[in-house]
């Protein structure tokens, strides 16, 4: 198993959210222990950045998906 993989198994306080760029309104879905920067597909913003534990969203989160 690639250290990649590994990092998706999902831990019991993890979760996917649909989070909206501020800037051009493009969703996306992040991780919310994502271990990189997380970009608009859209305009480029900065949507999530890794902080050693939770990821810090910096987008609307519009709902969390289970
Ligand atoms: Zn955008």
């Amino acid at each position: 198993m690639s250290p990649k993989v590994k990092q998706l198994i999902l831990t019991p306080s993890s979760a996917f959210y649909k989070v909206k760029c501020t800037k051009c309104g493009m969703e996306s879905i992040i991780y919310s222990y994502s271990t990189t920067k997380v970009k608009c597909e859209g305009c480029g913003e900065i949507l999530a950045a890794p902080t050693g534990g939770k990821a810090k969203i910096y987008g609307e989160i519009i709902k969390r998906l289970d």
